[in-house]
């Protein structure tokens, strides 16, 4: 029979555990395995045989460069690219990789943004092998290269990427969530991971119409634009039958995703027009991490094969639903549990209270940090806007946890649901099932049935920071709970006390309805949960006391990392906006502006040659026209002259906080005000006077 596609290609680019079982000698695969498991120090040794098989790999696969493939701050990837040409060669090429090469890089961080780092610091920055995330292959016009993922540090050891803090904090949660699981007979546990699942939303549109609009080509998003006259109100695209250039679209990015390793699973329509979602199958939140930002690669650039263009922005069209990401999460032992699994043993639902309690606990007390991982300028469009969750944190439990979250704070655990007898809170748990749980779209952070799934993440954004922020909350309130249990002369009745004490102290944070509706907004008021708004003011809550605390405690990140990546968030906004603020000048005052003069003028014209022609004819459509023409134009033009005044200002402003709050509270609202009578004359101006093409075609033209 022949072999199915994905059985074909599936990992065939991925330097991994098969290809090196088979590459590398058994002693050394054994101990490369030990110090994989055991988190060791790598045996340069060790290295130096992996990288000659790695070599060798990709020799045969064609390979002609390899690179330490990172992920700055700047939220994308980066690479920089060496032949495996040997400087010891002369008439004849000798190509090397050895352990030293493979293990370290040294690119020049200073071109990065280090947020100040750099200033205390040196220039110098390096790239560290993470051997928990296998090797790949990339093919481009370039050739086929050998990409190492690695994490990238400044000469002092500061993390200046996204990916050292999540490692970090994996080692954090482990550390903590294995004292916790062996005070329940779990001796065999020697690690626990975190397992990510994160769903990605993108837009599709066609490229030669995105070639004609700089607002997309410099922003990813659309600064101008009125709604066509058919919007999402049908609800006729989500789940709907896939366009054939779509389809064909999915089908070669499965193939090239799946050729990575990436276990790329299911694939639909979204609510908006041209909107779509591919969603993996959940693995370590590492390789989750650094499949994602691949996923995102590939998206872009399997577009362009079809003449598309992949927008991943979070808001690239008003008016329609936006992009996001739903992160969904759980901690599973090395030796296969599930720990937000709420089984059926009641020894195992003990700990599934304990680990509920403490992530209830974590996510009430660092509400403000959560929000904070998902911000960014384009999310900010999204949160609270009835498309994504508010900006409010809160928990979703599901009518069946939060029943018996709310017998554990009663106290009265003895009564009984759904027929079930009740002498315990703990035997009230085999009447959870995984599909118990309902849906709710609209809150932030749902439990589903054996998983917890953050749905706040802005479509563009590296999943890191949400993890490593989760993690290493988790990882703090598990410490606190197992320095307790440890000393408990009564373990059973100790952490039964402990269960409902934290219940009870953060139920505040539970919230079960509707958390698109008005009525929450007050309410949450009401219980004191924070309601961030934008990503200017969640910024400051990454170098608070409490934060720098929590994240030094766990060894994620310290204060001057801290300190560094609130600077980053500062200037990744202000540069963001102001590229916008440009942009729409630009695209104002060279195309907008100048078309409707010239529609402007053609309504003149046609008014005096008419009225030459035949001076009784009813000239007041093209008049009337022309002066609600000329109003909305003279309005542009104040607007743009404001708008203009506001950026050279912010210009002015001391960078970082004071520079940010200006661009979100003056500059962005100088450009919605630019924008709102520009709209307004696209649906007056005739459509070939229109210098860029519309919503309408935009999205469904595709
Ligand atoms: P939805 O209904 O929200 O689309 P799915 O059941 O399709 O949810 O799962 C969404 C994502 O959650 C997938 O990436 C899936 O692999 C992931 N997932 C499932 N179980 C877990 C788990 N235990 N931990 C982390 N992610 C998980
Ligand atoms: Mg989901």
């Amino acid at each position: 029979m022949e072999q199915n596609v994905i059985e074909q290609v599936f990992g065939t680019d991925v330097f991994n555990d098969d290809v090196m079982k088979a590459k590398l000698p058994k002693d050394v695969y054994r101990s490369w395995k030990k110090t994989l498991e055991n988190g060791e120090d790598l045996d340069s040794d060790i290295a130096n045989v992996v990288a000659h098989a790695m070599k060798e790999w990709a020799l045969e696969h064609g390979a002609t460069h390899y690179t330490h493939w990172f992920q700055p701050m700047t939220g994308v990837t980066a690479e920089k690219h060496d032949s495996f040409l040997s400087p010891a060669s002369d008439s004849k090429p000798v190509l090397e990789f050895n352990g030293k090469e493979l293990i370290k890089g040294e690119p020049d961080a200073s071109s990065f943004p280090s947020g100040g780092l750099r200033a205390t610091f040196e220039a110098r920055g390096y790239t560290a092998w993470d051997c928990t995330s296998p090797a790949f292959l990339r093919e481009d016009a370039a050739g086929v290269t050998l990409c190492i993922p690695t994490a990238f540090c400044s000469y002092t050891g500061e993390a200046l990427d996204k990916k050292t803090p999540l490692l970090r904090s994996m080692e954090a949660v482990s550390r903590q969530a294995v004292r916790i699981v062996k005070l329940f007979g779990h001796n065999d546990v020697k690690k626990v991971a975190c397992s990510v699942g994160p769903e990605q939303e993108y837009f599709l549109i066609d490229r030669d119409k995105y070639l004609q609009r700089d607002d997309l080509i410099f922003t990813g998003r659309t600064l101008f634009g009125a709604m066509p006259p058919k919007g999402q109100e049908m609800d006729d695209h989500y789940f709907g039958a896939i366009k054939e250039r779509i389809a064909a679209f999915m089908k070669d990015l499965n193939t090239e995703l799946w050729k990575l390793g990436i276990l790329a699973k299911t694939q639909h329509n979204e609510v908006a027009p041209a909107q779509h979602e591919m969603a993996p199958i959940f693995t370590t939140a590492n390789i989750a991490t650094d499949h994602n930002q691949l996923v995102m690669e590939v998206m872009k650039k399997v577009a362009k094969r079809h003449n598309l263009e992949c927008l991943l922005h979070e808001k690239p069209f008003a008016g329609v639903n936006g992009s996001g990401k739903h992160n969904n999460w759980s901690m599973v032992t090395d030796t296969g549990i599930n720990l937000l699994d709420p089984g059926k043993k009641p020894h195992e639902n003990i700990l599934f209270l304990l680990f509920l309690a403490a992530i209830i606990k974590a996510v009430d007390e660092n509400a403000e940090l959560l929000r904070l991982s998902a911000a960014s300028p384009g999310n900010d469009h999204r949160l609270g806007a009835n498309e994504a969750p508010p900006a409010i944190i809160s928990i979703f439990l599901g009518e069946q946890l939060e029943d018996i979250v709310e017998h554990i704070i009663k106290g009265d655990v003895s009564t009984s649901i759904q027929g079930g007898k009740l002498d315990t809170g703990v035997h009230v748990l085999p009447v959870l099932k995984k599909d118990a749980t309902d849906r709710n779209r609209t809150s932030p952070f749902a439990f589903t049935g054996n998983k917890f799934e953050f749905r706040m993440l802005g479509s563009s954004m590296s999943i890191s920071g949400v993890n490593f922020t989760l993690n290493a909350i988790v990882a703090d309130t598990l410490q606190e709970f197992a320095d307790e249990l440890e000393q408990a002369s009564d373990l059973d009745s100790t952490v039964r006390a402990l269960i409902k004490k934290t219940i009870t102290d953060h139920q505040k944070v539970i919230f079960n309805g509707d958390g698109y509706s008005d009525s929450w907004i007050d309410e949450a008021e009401r219980r004191g949960l924070p309601n961030i708004k934008s990503m200017v003011e969640a910024i400051p809550y990454l170098v608070s006391d409490k934060t720098v605390a929590m994240f030094e405690r766990q060894n994620v990140l310290s204060r001057a990392e801290l300190e560094s990546r609130a600077e980053i968030n500062y200037e990744n906004y202000s540069k963001t906006i102001n590229i916008e603020a440009k942009t729409m000048i630009e695209m104002a005052s060279k195309q907008f502006i100048p078309a409707i003069i010239d529609y402007a003028t053609n309504l003149a014209d046609s008014i005096n040659k008419i009225a030459g022609a035949c001076p009784d004819a009813d000239v007041t459509v093209q008049t009337d026209l022309l002066k609600k023409v000329s109003a909305l134009l003279a309005e542009a033009q104040n607007k743009l002259t404001a708008l203009k005044a506001k950026v050279a200002e912010a210009a002015e402003k001391e960078e970082g906080q004071e520079q940010a709050l200006f661009f979100r509270q003056v500059v962005f609202t100088a450009m919605s005000e630019l924008r709102a009578p520009i709209d307004e004359l696209e649906l007056l101006v005739s459509r070939e006077y229109w210098p860029v093409p519309s919503y309408g075609e935009l999205l469904f033209e595709v």
